[in-house]
């Protein structure tokens, strides 16, 4: 589940400056959970647009915006998308250019989201961040917690000096990742791991873009 949240009206306005005519597309998929580009922001963000004088072509909510055939086959069976001056996204990155790809070069296509993380879902409308996708995961040595996602200092090797009543000296209002690390491994009869040393990430694993082709 991608995270995002809104980015300000302003912001969006700023960019489409000297343009008439805008469509709209949303995500059906993580940012509608997240509440920040299903029917009803589609809704809000056609309403603040009229209001500052634009014409809201229309607006596509798409199942999964960052799906390349999906956004396609809009494109080709709605002419309203690729006769706006301008498109705005309410999508993750991966929605923005994705729809990028699928347009004409001439059409600029703008982001009405800021992407923030990858989260857990926890319940319905409550998401936390679970995996910063440094692609050498390390969880086998650290009970399913991870460090370099929940500890705010990133520590592969903790804790820091910091840690006070097993609370973190960052986000003072959670209990320290490594202080949770060691209670699960304790439990799990595998203090021992602890004594291993693990390496700084080798970013050089994860040069970007990044791509799987399984076919
Ligand atoms: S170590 Fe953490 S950030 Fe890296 S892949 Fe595993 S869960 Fe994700
Ligand atoms: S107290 Fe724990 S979680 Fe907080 S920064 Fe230090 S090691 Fe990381």
């Amino acid at each position: 589940m991608i995270i995002t949240k809104k980015k300000a009206a302003q912001d969006i306005l700023k960019r489409l400056k000297g343009k008439k005519t805008v469509h709209l597309f949303g995500c059906g998929s993580c940012a509608e959970q997240c509440r920040t580009g299903g029917e009803r922001e589609l809704v809000e963000m056609a309403a603040m647009l009229r209001d500052n004088g634009y014409e809201v072509t229309g607006s596509s909510l798409l199942d999964e915006t960052c799906y390349n055939q999906l956004v396609r086959k809009e494109y080709r069976t709605n002419p309203a998308a690729g006769r706006a001056d301008a498109v705005v996204v309410l999508a993750c990155g991966a929605g923005v250019k994705t729809v990028a790809s699928n347009a004409d070069e001439t059409q600029p296509i703008l982001p009405a989201l800021d992407t923030t993380f990858l989260a857990v879902v926890e319940s319905q409308g409550r998401f936390f961040e679970g995996c910063s996708l440094c692609g050498e995961c390390v969880l086998d040595s650290t009970g399913g917690i991870c460090p370099h996602t929940e500890c705010p200092k990133g520590l592969l090797n903790g804790p820091c000096g910091g840690v006070a009543n097993g609370m973190c000296e960052v986000n003072t209002e959670n209990e320290c990742a490594w202080v949770r690390i060691y209670s699960r491994l304790k439990k799990q009869g595998r203090l021992a791991l602890l004594m291993e040393y693990s390496p700084p990430k080798d970013h050089s694993a994860g040069i970007r873009p990044r791509k799987l082709c399984l076919r």
